[in-house]
């Protein structure tokens, strides 16, 4: 509710504010984890490949960049699990970018706004970073 001014509403309308991708992705990787919350579905982590592939099931050691070795423990769904087995070198490509600068696209975990990086540390740190970045009442 802190992102989009307790307005829900206003996320229907097209071009309104607050509807821009990284805020959406936001409001539905926290709206899904309250969901599973209230059934008893505790888990932290989303796949860090692609928040929407839901909950991650697991972790892995998947190099993050096309040069040199650079790699980073990723939380990651079953089936990004079973890519970083079978294609590693895929999982990069398969990343989740949103629209940058200049017609350009980002890694998610690197847009403006939204703190979405805080995701690295669990969707609770997601929660906390919107919480204070949430304008005083
Ligand atoms: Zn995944």
């Amino acid at each position: 509710m802190f992102l989009v001014d307790g307005d829900i509403e206003g996320l229907g309308s097209p071009g309104g504010p607050r509807t821009d991708p990284a805020t959406l992705l936001a409001v539905i990787v926290l709206a899904r984890a309250s969901r599973n919350a209230l059934d008893g579905d505790t888990n932290d982590r989303c796949c860090a490949v692609n928040p929407l592939h839901g909950p991650a099931t697991g972790r892995r050691h998947v190099r993050v960049s096309a040069q040199g070795n650079r790699r980073r423990m990723l939380s990651l769904c079953p089936l990004c699990l079973d890519a970083a087995t079978a294609a590693p070198h895929e999982l990069r490509e398969r990343k989740l970018t949103l629209p940058g600068p200049a017609g350009t696209r980002v890694p998610y975990d690197e847009a403006e706004g939204i703190p979405l990086s805080a995701l690295r540390d669990g969707i609770n740190r997601l929660a906390d970073k919107v919480r204070e970045n949430a304008p005083a009442e």
